[in-house]
């Protein structure tokens, strides 16, 4: 299968060196590969939040007959992987182009499944029994120089006005006081919304979530075909076909470019890359003046993220560069580095104990696609949720389990997510796009 990155990141075979892998707890080896084939009512590409959410709606609520097939072992995608930010997000507009192009009450109607998707995750942890260490009640944005504080302040009353979201303004000694303290900030935006969360526990625990509730979950079945047959769907995978009558697309960035008709040409991955430092002391956090487990992200619009994880490691990440081989990763993983020393100069000697990386997935309109082909009655799709997916792609996989079986209604897709996904121009030149955008976003970070 054709990708846009060098294959290194597509190497399902290879593990995963993240913080979270080690400590997920056992993998879903219950999830066994498909040996043969098998027919379903809804079959499902892709074993990530938005797949797995979709596979435990459809069968718990549905008690629709839901294959899932993932390529790699569960959780290895990048919700496996993420920097456990269970947060507002999913779309890269400004406010002003939120509204101009959804007017007042689309712009609303967003805001609210984004809101609802975090309480989603929160209600399934509690439903479907999954410990996954949320920690901290809301995300603070942190101005990276004292010119964004403006922003900051309309930001503030954009929410209010327009949302009814009090969000609170922070100056530097609110900082100190709240256990932000970095000589790099000048002040912040806290958002009473959101937590933090383990990634690899909360996906490994969808996944036997919707197992229990009767979805087949295989792992390690790429889908390597899709066609029409008998006006059902047939998927191809190495061991056996699947016979389904519908089929949700949930490969976000990790979609083959030459697999799924209706998403040739139409995404655009994109790198993120995090690293965990080794468990902190108590003197050590002192030091840095950083002692909060609230997530935080500064403003740039190549935005750094960072928390103070459970066991005191701290975790640090960014944007990733175009360079996907394992070379590649080496050098954006030194640069990542760089910029944490440089963040956080009281752990300047502090061992960094796991790096990974991963993709995200961003679309032409830089707005999450939620729905249906025009052209393909009963294929589905739900993706791109511009980094921004552990809420986001949790609530689409229940919005499409709910639109799959005919209840659109309860999907309550807002409109600004259902328009149909725009290609890019000349698609061969999408990476060149990105380096064209981060070097636009890295010149205006500086002023
Ligand atoms: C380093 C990093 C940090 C991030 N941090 C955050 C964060 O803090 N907060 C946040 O909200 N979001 C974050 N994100 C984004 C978030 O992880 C994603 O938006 C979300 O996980 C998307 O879920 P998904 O299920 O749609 O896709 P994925 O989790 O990527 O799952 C897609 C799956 O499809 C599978 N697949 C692909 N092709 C096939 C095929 N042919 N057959 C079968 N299976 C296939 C892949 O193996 C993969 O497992 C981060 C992402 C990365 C990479």
């Amino acid at each position: 299968m054709r990708h846009l990155y060098h294959r290194d990141a597509f190497d399902m075979a290879r593990p995963v060196p993240s913080y979270w892998e080690a400590t997920a707890g056992r993998a879903v080896d219950e999830a066994a590969p498909l040996a043969a084939d098998t027919r379903c009512d809804v079959a499902v590409i892709g074993g990530g939040y938005t797949g797995l959410s979709a596979a435990l709606h459809l069968a718990r609520d549905a008690s629709a007959d839901t294959v899932l097939l993932e390529a790699g072992r569960i959780g290895w995608g990048a919700s496996g992987r993420n920097g456990g930010f269970c947060c507002l997000g999913s779309h890269k507009l400004s406010n002003g182009e939120l509204m101009a192009r959804y007017g007042r009450e689309g712009a609303i109607e967003y805001f609210q499944a984004q809101r609802e998707a975090v309480e989603l995750v929160r209600e399934l942890g509690v439903s479907e029994e999954i410990d996954f260490d949320g920690v901290g009640n809301g995300e603070t944005t942190l101005a990276h120089l004292p010119s964004r504080m403006a922003e900051l302040r309309e930001e503030a009353a954009f929410l209010k006005d327009t949302y009814g979201v009090a969000a609170a303004l922070l100056g530097p000694s609110d900082l100190v006081v709240r256990g932000m303290a970095s000589a790099g900030f000048h002040g912040g935006l806290h958002l009473p919304i959101g937590f933090g969360l383990h990634p690899g526990k909360y996906v490994r625990g969808l996944a036997r979530a919707a197992m229990r509730r009767g979805a087949r979950i295989a792992a390690e079945t790429p889908v390597t075909g899709l066609r029409m047959a008998d006006g059902r769907y047939e998927l191809a995978t190495p061991r056996g076909k699947v016979s389904a009558e519908r089929v949700l697309i949930a490969t976000n960035g990790y979609t083959p470019e030459d697999l799924f008709p209706g998403l040739g040409g139409r995404l655009l991955p994109a790198l993120s890359n995090a690293m965990a430092t080794r468990p902190l002391s108590d003197s050590e956090l002192q030091a840095q003046g950083w002692t909060t487990r609230e997530m935080a992200f500064d403003s740039r619009y190549l935005l750094h993220y960072f928390r103070l994880l459970p066991d005191r490691r701290f975790l640090f990440g960014a944007r990733g560069g175009f360079d996907a081989s394992q070379a590649g990763e080496r050098r954006r993983s030194a640069a990542l580095e760089r910029d944490f020393r440089a963040l956080f100069p009281a752990w300047r000697d502090v061992a960094i104990d796991y790096r990974w990386s991963g993709m995200v997935c961003l679309a032409r309109d830089r707005v999450p696609h939620l729905g249906e082909f025009a052209d393909s009655p009963g294929l589905f799709h739900a993706l791109a949720y511009h980094g921004n997916g552990v809420a986001m792609a949790s609530w689409a996989g229940r919005a499409m389990a709910q639109l799959m079986t005919g209840n659109r209604a309860a999907a309550g897709i807002p409109a600004a997510l259902s328009r149909p996904l725009p290609a890019f121009p000349f698609p061969p030149l999408r990476l060149a796009y990105l380096q064209a955008a981060y070097a636009w976003y890295g010149l205006k970070d500086r002023r």
